[in-house]
């Protein structure tokens, strides 16, 4: 047996990261009497879609219910896993579209009562592709529900699904796995299975299933019958790069090498790595590591953004990556640190080469003079009129640079516990005027920072730092809601 049906969840408890919708599924089927529902099960992405359709229609039916799980034993559970029971349909919308198909397959049978489970179950997977004549037929038949007939829809685009239908279902979404949860889950397999594994090469594999269990205990099963599940053995297989290319390919951007970056993309072109799972790959190894160096990695993120959506537009892969590659490093502009820079009147007329590395470009040109430099060409800004002041005695500027800020700041409070904690889930956001802004995104971080004293510290070294008397406002923003919020900005 494949480990993919060996470890397809059998109850509502091995479904992985979907507490939410388990809870409320074993309290209804414990309660069964009141259940008279038709469910809509809504996916971001494929994953164990009939799987969780089927323990609904099990558990519906079950003669042994277990604590609100299907026991898979039971003559009517074992009707459903054998797929042998005329009252248990799945139909694929995508392939039966029509009104015909409906009416035929569904609506004609649903008013016959069961003849072997105790209610008759419908699953209509990828609802959304059935055509608009299909769901008012089909409408119909769910508006006056009968206690022994349930339909189960499942879709990727509940978007695509009636309103209609949608407020007649109840309607679960169940949620996308996490790599930490992928990874421990896959973890827990290969311990069962006695499989030598190292974690890099099972984060290998969460990153380009794209939160399809399925597709992961898949791959751990193609792997492994092979080889040993090392980060080498996976990249080789599936045809995929460790980590640590990913990274250095990064760090080519970060230095501004155009020379560089594209030697190393023809490397990993010759090595026979698939492009287009390349940028995926980076995407997703620059939203796990987006603390470490925010903007940059929010820049890098939307590079690979494009070069996804432009590939096919080439008749070879790494000529998107070239172009866009081309395209980031011309910006002038672009900034890791601050928004300031943007607005700032740029001084020479074009890049150049000598220009090397990211922090070159991120920051804001020193003027150390009042003379006007004299390349400048056709810039309208008088830039004379620019405060220009360096004198030794005054504060050091972090207007472009808070994350030097708080760096300078943590590294002098003298907390371990909050020092590293802070370090990477507290931002400075702005100062206005002598108050600053910092937005904290863990509870945790919440509790250090909002403790009095450790408040009180903090002022005071950001007072000493910046020259004014500093106080600080707290704003909380769960990290998934501030990265998202990052990402649209
Ligand atoms: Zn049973």
């Amino acid at each position: 047996m494949s480990l993919a049906n060996k470890y397809r969840p059998k109850t509502f408890d091995e479904m992985i990261w979907q507490e939410h919708i388990i809870d409320i599924l074993k309290a209804q089927m414990q309660s069964r009497d009141v259940v008279h529902h038709n469910y809509l099960l809504f996916w971001p992405r494929w994953t164990w879609k009939t799987s969780s359709a089927r323990l609904i229609a099990k558990a519906l039916n079950c003669l042994d219910l277990q604590n609100g799980n299907p026991c898979n034993h039971c003559a009517n559970c074992e009707l459903i896993n054998n797929g042998t029971s005329l009252d248990y349909v799945e139909i694929d919308a995508a392939s039966h579209t029509g009104v015909d198909n409906i009416r035929e397959e569904i609506i004609d049978k649903a008013s016959y009562p069961p003849t072997t489970l105790k209610k008759k179950i419908y699953v209509i997977d990828e609802v959304h592709m059935l055509s608009k004549w299909a769901f008012n037929a089909l409408l119909k038949t769910i508006e006056e529900p009968k206690w022994n007939v349930c339909f189960i829809f499942a879709t990727t685009e509940i978007h695509r699904v009636p309103d209609t239908i949608i407020s007649r279902c109840q309607v679960f979404n169940y949620k996308k796995v996490p790599d930490s949860a992928m990874v421990s889950h896959l973890e827990s397999i290969c311990k069962q299975e006695n499989l030598q594994y190292t974690e890099s090469a099972l984060k290998i594999i969460s990153n380009i299933s794209e939160w399809c269990v399925r597709d992961a205990v898949k791959y751990v099963d193609q792997v492994s019958i092979l080889w040993d599940l090392n980060e080498e053995n996976v990249a080789r297989f599936l045809w995929v790069a460790w980590e640590s290319i990913i990274k250095e390919t990064l760090q080519d951007i970060k230095e501004w090498n155009r020379e560089k970056i594209f030697s190393r993309l023809d490397t990993i072109s010759s090595q026979g790595i698939d492009l287009s799972q390349f940028a995926k790959q980076a995407i997703g190894y620059l939203d796990q590591h987006l603390l470490e160096d925010t903007d940059f990695f929010l820049k890098c993120s939307e590079l690979f953004w494009n070069i996804i959506s432009t590939i096919r537009r080439y008749p070879y892969p790494i000529v998107a990556y070239k172009i866009e590659i081309n395209k980031l490093l011309n910006e002038n502009n672009w900034s890791t640190t601050s928004p300031k820079v943007e607005t700032k009147p740029v001084i020479e007329t074009k890049p150049t080469e000598n220009k090397t590395t990211w922090e070159a470009q991120a920051k804001p040109q020193e003027k150390k003079g009042i003379e006007e430099p004299k390349q400048i060409v056709n810039n309208e800004e008088k830039v004379e009129n620019k405060p220009i002041e360096s004198a030794p005695s005054s504060p050091k500027d972090y207007s472009w640079d808070f994350k030097g800020l708080r760096e300078t700041v943590l590294s002098k409070l003298n907390k371990p516990t909050a020092q590293s904690n802070l370090k990477d889930q507290a931002i400075i956001e702005k100062k206005e005027w002598n108050i600053l802004d910092i937005t904290v995104i863990t509870a945790f971080a919440k509790t250090l920072i909002e403790n009095e004293e450790t408040q009180k510290t903090l002022e005071h070294l950001l007072s000493e730092e910046l020259w004014e008397n500093i106080s600080i406002r707290i704003t909380f923003i769960k990290k998934e809601d501030y990265l998202a919020q990052k990402m649209w900005l």
